[in-house]
């Protein structure tokens, strides 16, 4: 990267880098200054055609579908060292793709190693099946096989973070993968993609195609030869896709969005609940699916809790994402940032108070809103029923357990949700009540990889994370059933 001028984004397929096969290319743009970084290549039909029939070539007769589970693993090992090697450069480009601060895509590019660390080891430990004795007439055995050629398409929100999540499974059970990244951040899966040839990974085994949804993404979803589609992004373009994907039977993973509760009840560590609630919602500037977009706070504790948030709000560094002490940076694009500007004049139609910290002056070239409090807020209203994606925070007051829960619970969305409370009975009760894939009680975002990720309700099918990657999703079981001593036969033409 000289003066943020980044080379051109080109297709990775089989093993190399190349044009789009129609010679396309669209511009990407960096969310700071809206000016653009570099061309990325246009992926179609075509492109999907050749990554996918080289992913299918090297799974059906290249040298990774017969590889030894040693070897595989020593190519995803190879691979998470050098995401290590490479963090600080995957940390910069990220910021200046997606405006993310750079404190946090540094955090992002360490998670990404560890993803890839983490499945070497649990494929490993874990990828075996079970063996049933059946009297002394039977064994009946499970192994887990790959599925074959793999369909990526993720957002780009945390891009690397995410694409990791999922690339690190999928290859480590032994598929191989098309992956296709979001158009508003390509640069990071290149990044992947020039440490898998580094990596000496066979060709074909990984393939990238950058392009736009509506074309190169349902290309790969309605391809007849791609088993599986593991998504990440917004409801709506997840339903497509499962519609798209009906006709080939896909077999189809879906990460989507969220409207995510967090609760403080008066009995609350109110300081850390503060702490959780802040970054819960202004880290990842706003774009994050698990965010704590409506706040539930107890009626007597509200005024302490809302004048704290307001203190935080106005001291929340604004600024540009490649410095080390920003920690809210601008949006992603332009259409993104009317989306939530837009949001944020429907709460005052629908009567919340906006109270909003400062953004500095001189970075009026980037797509920042300011962090956002929407005050006096109904769990009704539309800002509170639609993900707005944005450091917007909605405050609404409740007085008892039973109401809290339902109001939690009126929702579409089922991600997160997160309480705070010191009474323990209480604190695992209302966990257990709130209709969520993932309920984090008296603690911030942390999970540990070996914990399920995944929502319910309109935020998601299926489960990425730990096992559940493996054996829901990126691999067969196959069953085999052999007798070992003799059995019944029925003698059907025999007794005529
Ligand atoms: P998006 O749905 O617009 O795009 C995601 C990806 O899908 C992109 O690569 C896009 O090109 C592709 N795509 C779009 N239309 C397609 C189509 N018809 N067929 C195939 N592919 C298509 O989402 P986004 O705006 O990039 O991301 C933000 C959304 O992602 C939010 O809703 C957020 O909550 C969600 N998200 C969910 C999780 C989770 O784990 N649940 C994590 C991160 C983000």
């Amino acid at each position: 990267m000289v003066n943020n001028k980044v080379e051109d984004v080109k297709l990775y397929i089989n093993g190399e880098f190349v044009e789009a096969a129609g010679g396309d290319t669209f511009e990407n743009r960096n969310p700071f200054t809206n000016e653009a970084i570099n061309l990325v290549a246009k992926g179609n039909q075509d492109d999907i055609d050749l990554a996918v029939n080289a992913a299918e070539e090297a799974f059906r007769n290249g040298p990774w579908g017969s590889m030894k589970l040693t070897q595989r693993m020593k190519y995803i090992d190879k691979i998470a060292d050098l995401i290590e090697e490479e963090a600080e450069e995957i940390a910069l480009l990220e910021s200046l793709d997606s405006g993310l601060p750079i404190s946090q895509t540094r955090k992002m590019a360490a998670r990404g190693a560890e993803n890839f660390r983490f499945y070497s080891r649990m494929v490993q430990a874990r990828m075996h099946g079970d063996a049933y004795q059946v009297d002394d007439e039977f064994i009946n055995y499970t192994v887990y096989k790959p599925l074959g050629v793999v369909g990526l398409i993720t957002p780009w929100n945390a891009p690397f973070m995410l694409l990791t999540w999922k690339v690190a499974p999928a290859l480590a059970t032994g598929n191989t993968v098309v992956l296709k990244p979001a158009e508003l951040s390509p640069l990071s899966a290149n990044i992947l993609a020039k440490i898998i040839q580094k990596a000496e990974l066979p060709n074909g085994v990984f393939n990238v195609v950058h392009g736009f949804g509506e074309t190169a993404g349902e290309a790969l979803v309605q391809h007849p030869t791609v088993k599986a589609i593991s998504f990440t992004g917004e409801t709506t373009t997840g339903k497509r896709i499962m519609k798209n994907g009906a006709d080939s039977l896909k077999k189809t993973s879906m990460e989507l969005g969220g409207k995510s509760p967090l609760i403080v009840f008066d009995d609350a560590d109110i300081e850390q609940a503060l702490d959780a609630a802040v970054w819960g919602i202004f880290s990842f500037n706003g774009e994050r699916c698990t965010a704590n977009s409506r706040v539930f706070v107890q009626k007597d504790v509200k005024h302490k809790f809302v004048e704290a948030l307001k203190e935080r709000v106005q001291n929340i560094i604004v600024g540009d994402p490649s410095e080390d002490k920003t920690e809210l940076g601008p949006l992603i694009d332009k259409g993104h940032f009317q989306k939530v500007t837009s949001y944020i004049e429907l709460a005052k139609q629908e009567g919340c108070e906006v109270y909003q910290g400062e953004v500095p002056e001189q970075l009026t070239n980037g797509n920042y809103v300011p962090p956002t409090l929407l005050l006096h807020a109904k769990n009704d209203m539309r800002v509170c029923q639609e993900e707005i994606f944005g450091p917007v925070m909605a405050v609404i007051e409740f007085e008892s357990e039973e109401e809290v829960i339902k109001m939690a619970n009126d929702v579409a969305y089922g991600l997160a949700g997160y309480v705070w409370t010191n009474d323990i009975k209480r604190g695992h009760r209302v966990a257990q009540a709130i209709d969520s894939g993932m309920i984090w009680v008296n603690s911030q975002n942390v999970r540990d990889l070996r914990i399920p990720f995944g929502g319910m309700k309109a935020s998601g099918i299926g489960r990425e994370g730990g096992h559940f990657a493996i054996f829901e999703f990126y691999t067969e079981p196959k069953a085999i059933h052999v007798a070992i001593g003799d059995h019944h036969i029925p003698k059907f033409g025999k007794n005529k």
